[in-house]
């Protein structure tokens, strides 16, 4: 495999930006190695400067379940772009693709759309706050909302990657109103509910995290979530930006059945251009401005390229699509199963529709202590494994992997032949 030109842009990148990268899990610093530097990207596939070609389990982290370049997407985004790129007003593109998110959740009765989750969820914590006039927002280990200063308690994603505590520069007493709980733990979260209810403003969960690597919620434990919020005054927050129109027609909500009181989303919603969106009860958001006085704004907020690439992608997503993700999860999930217990090494995969993890554990893990016993080194060597045969995975153990509607049988075979290789390499028998 040839890394020449990657290498080289690599050693420029590291003289340009933090880490050489704009966003820190992509800088391998965990599993140790040189990131490699893409070219281009067509289907399930990502090709790099040097022409090598990698079957794609990332998809942007999320955004490009349609597969990459999918031509109805590229199309629309071609036809807008002739129509101009930002007009700081209204535009249709805003209305249709709010319309499309809507009927899909109906629990939207009202949204705003931003430039990324971060912002998002951002924007619904200063709402929640507002609307219940109380500060404190429960949250879970593991659990990433972005990287907003109030969420960046106990985070996952590259905050644990890089095994940082709670980040320098969040002022101490704003961290304070903050507090972690246990994922899955019903007995944690009543507690925290017994002991300060009536300064929760709100309680942010991700319905499937996925930031911890694929773990999904217990349905009890959710439904716990929306009875203590209710009985206390305190909103529930769902943070579906990458469960939203993954896991299904109506995002984990719809999978679950749960009314949250705001929704936020972004990742799939932007098709692969920067997006955000939070939205939810009519009285809830009547409260932004300008309707009410809980101030948000964006330059470029409901930008029309954006909005037509996540409308097309969207307009992808059916059933039909769907079910077939689906299938290539299971048959993925159960290969990985396989092999690996063909070559007696222990792993738990975890699964929803279009998303997966490998863990290297004996049982499944239900929350962010349980995936810290994983064995990072084995997760590490599997990674690099993959990755010189062409499969490319998120470069952390605590990342979720990601399926597209173009990954197909043919994919599918041919990484778990590589996985295959991969174990064997742990136990040469
Ligand atoms: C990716 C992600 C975010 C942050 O979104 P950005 O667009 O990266 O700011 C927030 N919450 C969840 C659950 C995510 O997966």
């Amino acid at each position: 495999m040839k890394k020449k030109l990657s290498a080289e842009a690599m050693q420029e990148a590291r003289e340009l930006f933090p880490g050489g990268v704009n966003s820190p899990v992509r800088a391998f610093q965990s599993v140790g190695g040189e990131p490699v530097v893409m070219d281009s990207a067509s289907g399930p596939f990502l090709k790099d400067l040097d022409g090598n070609i990698y079957i794609d389990y990332i998809g942007s982290w999320g955004p490009m379940i349609a597969g990459h370049n999918h031509p109805s997407v590229v199309k629309k985004v071609e036809q807008q772009l002739k129509k101009g790129i930002s007009f700081g007003t209204p535009a249709r593109p805003e209305n249709q693709l709010a319309k499309e998110i809507m009927s899909r959740m109906p629990y939207i009765e009202k949204i705003r759309m931003v430039n990324s989750g971060t912002e998002a969820i951002m924007s619904a914590i200063r709402l929640a706050r507002a609307a219940t006039g109380r500060e404190l927002i429960v949250k879970f280990d593991g659990g990433y909302h972005g990287h907003s200063d109030s969420v960046l308690v106990e985070a996952g994603s590259g905050v644990s990657t890089l095994g940082l505590p709670d980040s320098p520069g969040v002022p101490r007493n704003l961290a304070a109103k903050s507090i972690s709980v246990t994922y899955n733990d019903s007995e944690a979260i009543r507690e925290v509910f017994e002991e300060r209810r009536q300064e929760i403003a709100c309680v942010v969960v991700e319905p499937i995290a996925g930031n911890m690597g694929c773990i999904p919620a217990s349905n009890d434990f959710l439904r716990l979530l929306r009875s203590l919020t209710t009985k206390h005054g305190a909103l529930l927050i769902f943070d579906e930006v990458m469960t939203g129109f993954r896991v299904g027609m109506g995002g984990a909500q719809g999978l679950y059945n749960i009314e949250p009181d705001l929704t936020v989303l972004g990742k799939i919603i932007g098709g692969g251009l920067p997006v955000g969106a939070f939205g939810g009860k009519t009285h809830l958001m009547r409260e932004i401005a300008p309707d009410g006085p809980v101030y948000q704004a964006g330059t470029l907020s409901g930008n029309p390229l954006a909005m037509s690439a996540g409308l097309a992608t969207l307009e992808l997503l059916t059933e039909e699509t769907y079910s077939g993700i689906w299938e290539q999860t299971q048959t993925l999930a159960s290969g990985f199963e396989e092999v690996a217990r063909n070559r007696s090494v222990e792993v738990s995969v975890t699964k929803v529709c279009g998303m997966f993890s490998i863990f290297f554990t004996k049982s499944t893990p239900k929350n962010f202590r349980d995936v810290k016993g994983s064995d990072i080194g084995k997760f590490n060597r599997f990674f690099h494994s993959m990755l010189k045969q062409g499969i490319y995975f998120g470069p952390s153990a605590y990342e979720a992997a990601f399926i597209s509607a173009a990954h197909n049988e043919e994919t599918t075979k041919k990484t778990l032949e590589a996985a295959e290789r991969a174990f064997s390499e742990f136990n040469p028998s």
